[in-house]
């Protein structure tokens, strides 16, 4: 990935609109090139920027009266309606950021309690044996730091052997029993089944603690795309 196809790139991968091959090669380049670094950032804070201002101050009072009283008890007559409005014609991104500050706000008026804070998810990607006891350490320290993030772990090519039975870490210890004290504090470990049938490991070689999915890299995919998961590759 050169410079000019990660600034062609750069606003879709923002979005979160790329597949993870293209969205790695983005990363991977504004790690290493300090100009696309900073129009990545750049972008970043634009967007953040127009999403708060659109949050709380540029909606119109009808949008408001409107979704109140979509809210208040007439169903989704009321979004629908607003849905259909040449606001919404005009400019459907806008409109869906207005929408979905509205509605926070809405519910919080209705409710009385601040929104609750949004809860980071972090996929964690393992793809070797060397690194998967440095990456449980990291995992400890991250729920340490934050322990309401949200984190699976999906495990990939020779990722997968620590969620073996009797796998052990540089020392010795076993680390099926640092896994059961992860999934106790509410992490997930996920195992790529094309990885086990390519390297011909039998399902029941897995540790209970974790769980099959078919592809590991579609799993991420999805994690990201469908339920807002952050990548992390350790
Ligand atoms: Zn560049």
């Amino acid at each position: 990935m050169n410079c000019l196809e990660t600034t062609r790139l750069l606003n879709p991968y923002v979005d979160g609109e790329l597949d993870l091959s293209a969205a790695l090669a983005i990363e991977e380049h504004i790690q290493a090139c300090a100009r696309c670094r900073a129009s990545f950032e750049g972008l970043q804070a634009a967007r953040a920027a127009v999403s708060r201002e659109c949050e709380f101050k540029t909606a119109p009072e009808s949008l408001r009266l409107s979704l109140q009283a979509g809210i208040a008890g007439e169903g989704a007559r009321g979004v629908a309606s607003l849905l259909r409005s040449p606001l919404a014609v005009a400019a459907p991104g806008i409109a869906a950021l207005l929408l979905a500050g509205w509605l926070a706000l809405a519910d919080v008026l209705n409710s009385g309690k601040p929104p609750a804070a949004v809860q980071a998810r972090i996929v964690y990607h393992v793809t070797s044996s060397e690194t998967a006891g440095a990456a449980l350490r990291t995992l400890g320290n991250h729920l340490d730091a934050a322990p309401e993030v949200a984190v699976v772990v999906v495990a990939h090519n020779n990722g997968v052997d620590f969620l073996l039975r009797g796998a052990r870490d540089e020392s010795g210890g076993v680390y099926e029993a640092t896994v059961k004290t992860l999934v106790r504090r509410g992490v997930e470990f996920r195992v790529c089944n094309n990885t086990l049938a390519r390297r011909n490991i039998a399902s029941s070689e897995v540790i209970p603690a974790a769980t099959l999915v078919p592809s590991g890299v579609a799993e991420i995919g999805r994690l990201q795309s469908r339920e807002g998961f952050i990548y992390l590759r350790l």
